[in-house]
């Protein structure tokens, strides 16, 4: 059905008139364009004159919000891929600019709940110490974390997503110092779950400028697994 809108009198597919059960059509006799742009003006010029509106609207859009479709409606949005990334940037953002803040939350938190703390540091030094891919991909997470800082660059993305690969890659491609003697003074047997054995970057991690250096030195091919004797008396003479 082709509606002419007796605002600016095109005439126009139902679809761009508002339902109106009241009137004789069914619709609005003004296209939705047309009301759009009146309720604009009309708000706008409320919104300077009466005190009062600027109110009645924060009051409705609360209401809004609260309704069942108000929640859907965010819910939906939130889904959107872009939205999404959005939030996660401003997530991060927060989290760089109110690192005091976040610490002493964080800290406050377990001041009140000692228990809780207690169990949380068990748990992560158990995972630590007794599960060989976690330990790996945890020094892999906290050397780059270390050079991030030092660089002043802000890591966007999870340790194995910006490198493109996954723990167990890390894994097999370091297996072959395992349990053999370390590959620089042969002396030092390396296992994996013991301190005296360290991740190393051939190429070392502390030349890198940006965030591009810090990925490709994390490539696979740039990691071994070395003593912490060599690995110290490295990083002192490079
Ligand atoms: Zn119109
Ligand atoms: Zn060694």
């Amino acid at each position: 059905m082709i509606i002419k809108c007796s605002k600016c009198n095109k005439s126009l597919e139902e679809s761009e008139f508002d339902k109106r059960k009241t009137s004789k059509s069914g619709y609005s006799p003004w296209c939705k364009d047309c009301r759009r742009a009146y309720s604009r003006k009309y708000s706008s010029e409320r919104r300077k004159n009466d005190p009062g509106y600027l109110v009645k609207l924060k009051l409705s859009k609360a209401k809004h919000l609260r309704s069942e479709k108000g929640r859907q409606k965010r819910r939906e949005y939130r889904q959107l891929e872009k939205v999404k990334e959005q939030e996660k940037e401003y997530g991060r953002q927060y989290y760089y600019a109110n690192k005091e803040k976040r610490l002493k939350t964080a800290s406050d938190w377990f001041k009140k709940h000692p228990d809780k703390r207690k169990i949380y540091n068990r748990s992560f030094y158990d995972k630590v110490k007794n599960d060989p891919l976690y330990r790996l991909s945890q020094r892999l997470r906290r050397l780059i974390k270390i050079a991030c800082r030092k660089k002043g660059l802000i890591k966007r993305k999870s340790t194995f997503k910006l490198l493109g690969f996954t723990p167990m890659d890390v894994f097999n491609a370091l297996k072959q110092y395992l349990d053999k003697p370390c590959i620089i003074c042969g002396v030092v047997i390396i296992d994996i779950l013991s301190s005296s054995s360290h991740l190393d970057h051939i190429i070392p991690i502390s030349v890198a400028k940006t965030m591009e250096d810090i990925i490709r030195l994390n490539q696979l091919s740039n990691l071994r697994l070395i003593c912490r004797t060599c690995n110290i008396k490295k990083s002192d003479n490079y």
